[in-house]
């Protein structure tokens, strides 16, 4: 059976081997998120450009159709005016030829305007289309990268953690919890004795203590400066 020291010693280098397995996967998954939103973003603009085109190629045919109508009313108008029976009516009819005419002029500013949008959105479209890609292609890069960071991870990871697990179980409970309380605040809770001082804050250890730590290896030795386990040399 090993010492406490000694179980101590190894808790801590698996828990910093843990830390940086999972320190390297650093911000890495929060980047898969923000590229997702991105894509996101880019497929929103993509599908109102869409969807704004759309309606501007329903605008042209009804449009279109209207014209046309306009048309035969126009001629229908035309011939009932040879056979009008007094200037009231031809007046009226007039009338109602003109407000067609207007309603005609009206369609084409509105041609000529939604012709200019339809272009503009034509080329924001491509352009949206382009970044979708891009975006995509930086997404499936990162999402690639994750994975295979993760993968060859995970099994070490898993390895230490039942490593870990067998350790906790041969260690006091009492100790363990004190373990695990000191690492909320230092990250290597446990620490060697070096040149007699603490190698977490540097400050000396009394002579005499290295002396008893020696004897007690079953025993727990705090820094009285920092709170760190102290390992022996
Ligand atoms: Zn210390």
């Amino acid at each position: 059976m090993s010492s406490l020291a000694t179980m101590l010693a190894t808790m801590s280098d698996i828990d910093s081997t843990l830390d940086d397995l999972k320190e390297e996967l650093g911000d890495l998954p929060q980047q898969v998120k923000d590229a997702e939103e991105y894509v996101r973003a880019k497929s929103m603009h993509t599908e109102k450009a869409e969807k704004d085109l759309k309606e501007i190629e329903l605008f042209k045919i009804n449009s279109g159709n209207r014209l046309l109508e306009i048309k035969d009313k126009e001629d229908q108008l035309a011939q009932q005016q040879f056979n009008v029976r007094n200037n009231k009516e031809f007046d009226a009819i007039t009338n109602e030829i003109e407000m067609l005419r207007d309603e005609r002029n009206k369609i084409y500013d509105e041609q000529r305007t939604v012709g200019v949008k339809e272009e503009n959105l034509t080329s924001i479209l491509e352009e949206s289309k382009k970044e979708l890609e891009e975006a995509q292609k930086g997404l499936a890069g990162k999402e690639d990268e994750l994975t295979s960071i993760s993968h060859g991870h995970n099994d070490e990871i898993l390895q230490h953690t039942k490593q870990r697990a067998e350790l906790a179980q041969a260690i006091p409970v009492s100790i363990l919890a004190e373990y695990e309380r000191i690492r909320t605040f230092h990250k290597d809770a446990a620490v060697k004795v070096k040149k007699n001082s603490c190698s977490g804050c540097f400050s000396k250890v009394p002579p005499q203590r290295i002396v008893e730590m020696r004897n007690k290896p079953d025993t727990m030795f705090l820094c009285e400066h920092c709170g760190r386990i102290l390992l022996g040399e």
